[in-house]
């Protein structure tokens, strides 16, 4: 079975994590009965440079005929200086929506070796094991607005926040269908003392749960979900949320885990799914050999669950990463005294040892 991989290493860091996790995705898939075919593809600031454009339609167009997309990240000073509707970040933007991506998976793991690195004290960390499903393609990012009216005689701007019941059905079933492959409970964040769309989510979300008999369903206003996650993060399994309030919780939920070179991501739709890391192109640190692969490996094992249908490659993948964790191999963002200090190269070599 030939599965079609489209990689962006995009810019800074990216082109060396990316390596890293294709090498990983080749010998996990070996003597499997998937095929891998890469293709590399530009986007952000690398295509600025070669074609004037962050999304060249060339990209675009291979990317909607592959099963899967695997992004570095993109960005840099480099390009700080181009039109607002050039600048590399469209191109994330830009593929979201050409692809129909509706849901950012984020998961949130504090791995027992990592404990000591999270800002928050080891007894609240420890065994943190969630995940965030944000809505991506709706709400009050893609809402009407004005920019600025003048109305008795001030200066005003609005947003609005609209959802319809097609768009929580499909991201609230998709959370419960993920709980039921972990611990069976779902967290729906809104805000429906305040916002009438948070009432029709609440409303629908109760809805789609009788599909689940099995899911158990709870709803936090979000200022209490943004507490609890910091105060006692272990109570969350699945959190399901829209986008403005998925975008704020889950940077919130990344960093209490204090590595963010760590973080994988998904986001999914109808189509092929775009996995990248959770941070940067790190600038600071590009070209240096340093930086940390293991979120884009950990996005790489997402990518064998949710696009590929490989749980088993995506558990193998996993389990090598905790693997060589503990055993203390670290790069500069997480090197510890006592722990051992690894290039880009040696994390993915290490990984490669366990697979
Ligand atoms: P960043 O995540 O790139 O870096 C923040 C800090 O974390 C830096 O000190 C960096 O060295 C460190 N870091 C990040 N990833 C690391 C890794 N894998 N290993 C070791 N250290 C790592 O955030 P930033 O500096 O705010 O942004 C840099 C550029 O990336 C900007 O142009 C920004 O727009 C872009 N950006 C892109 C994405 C994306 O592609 N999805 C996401 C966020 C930021």
């Amino acid at each position: 079975m030939i599965k079609k991989i489209v990689v962006i290493p995009g810019d800074g860091i990216g082109p060396e994590i990316t390596e890293q996790a294709v090498k990983i995705c080749r010998a996990a898939a070996e003597g499997s009965e998937i095929d891998l075919a890469f293709e590399t593809k530009y986007a952000g600031g690398a295509a600025i440079d070669r074609y004037g454009e962050p999304l060249p339609e060339d990209t675009l167009e291979v990317c909607r005929g592959a099963d899967a997309i695997l992004l570095g990240a993109v960005g840099g000073p480099a390009w700080d200086h181009v039109a607002p509707a050039l600048r590399p970040e469209k191109a994330i933007l830009g593929l979201r929506k050409a692809l129909g991506l509706y849901a950012n998976l984020r998961p949130v793991r504090v791995f027992p070796a990592l404990v000591s690195h999270a800002p928050l004290k080891a007894e609240v960390v420890t065994g943190v094991d969630m995940m965030l499903v944000r809505e991506l393609n709706g709400g009050i990012y893609y809402g009407s607005r004005s920019e600025s009216e003048i109305v008795n005689g001030v200066e005003e701007a609005w947003d609005t926040e609209l959802y319809n019941t097609a768009e929580v059905t499909r991201i609230v079933r998709l959370a419960a269908q993920i709980a039921a492959k972990r611990q069976s409970s779902v967290v729906s964040v809104d805000k429906a003392n305040v916002l009438a769309s948070s009432r029709l989510w609440r409303r629908t979300a109760e809805t789609v749960v009788r599909e689940f008999p099995n899911i158990k369903l709870n709803h936090l206003y979000v200022d209490n979900c943004a507490m609890q996650i910091v105060l006692a993060p272990t109570q969350f399994d699945v959190i399901v949320t829209n986008n403005l309030f998925g975008d704020i919780l889950s940077d919130e939920a990344a960093v209490i885990t204090g590595s963010i070179g760590m973080l994988p991501s998904a986001s999914i739709g109808d189509g092929p799914g775009l996995y990248e890391p959770i941070h940067g192109s790190a600038p600071d640190i590009a070209g240096q050999g340093i930086a940390n692969p293991l979120g884009t490996i950990l996005s790489a094992a997402m990518m064998f669950r949710y696009s590929l249908g490989a749980e088993e490659i995506a558990v193998k993948i996993e389990q090598a990463v905790e693997k060589v964790l503990a055993e203390g191999y670290r790069t500069a963002d997480l090197f510890k005294q006592g722990s051992s200090k690894v290039t880009t190269d040696e994390m993915g070599q290490q990984v490669l040892n366990h697979l």
